[in-house]
């Protein structure tokens, strides 16, 4: 894949930073598991949650399968970042955006493995509630948390900001390839 050229047309879309970052990079974290496990209450409610998505450690090794991935973020600003209705309003136009990358990647001859934000909304009622497989896996992108990742280290890393204060989303896909 071009990269610059990609590169190019990433700089027409409303991201807020993107990178390119090497798998063997990423954090995969037991404990990521552990809070979908415990603390979401989508848990088993979708395809693109634990555990529908496999283990932590087939995660990882499908990551790790891929070369390269690149980070993509958008931010977004609410009046209160603890409404929860009003932050998930804002992310749509980031799967959106994270859609249109994936395109310009596959324009480019890559087929990329997308991981997004929160559970799958394609579907009023997910297929795992009927015991069914998923309706649409070529556009469903399970949630970067489901796969025990941990953004927050690479990031950090990089220096690049992730926190914009008090009442800013900051929502964040990877896109393997
Ligand atoms: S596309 Fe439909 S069936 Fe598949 S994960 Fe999303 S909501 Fe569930």
């Amino acid at each position: 894949m071009n990269r610059e050229l990609l590169e190019e047309q990433l700089a027409e879309l409303p991201l807020y930073i993107y990178d390119f970052i090497d798998p063997q990079e990423l954090e995969f974290n037991g404990r990521i598991r552990w809070i979908c496990e415990h603390e979401c209450p989508m848990y088993g409610k979708s395809w693109a949650c634990p555990p529908g998505v496999g283990s932590v450690e087939s995660c990882r090794g499908k990551c790790l399968g891929f070369e390269n991935c690149l980070m993509i973020s958008t931010i977004a600003e609410v009046a209160d970042i603890t409404d929860i209705n009003e932050t998930l309003a804002t992310r749509p136009e980031h799967e959106a955006v994270t859609n249109q990358v994936g395109e310009l990647m596959r324009q480019l001859g890559a087929e990329p493995y997308i991981l997004s934000t929160e559970a799958c909304a394609i579907c009023e009622r997910c297929a795992i509630l009927d015991g069914e497989p998923c309706r649409f896996p070529e556009r469903m992108h399970p949630c970067v948390e489901s796969h025990g990742i941990n953004v927050v280290p690479v990031l950090e890393e990089r220096g690049l900001e992730f926190q914009f204060g008090a009442n800013v989303v900051t929502w964040i896909s990877l896109l393997f390839f």
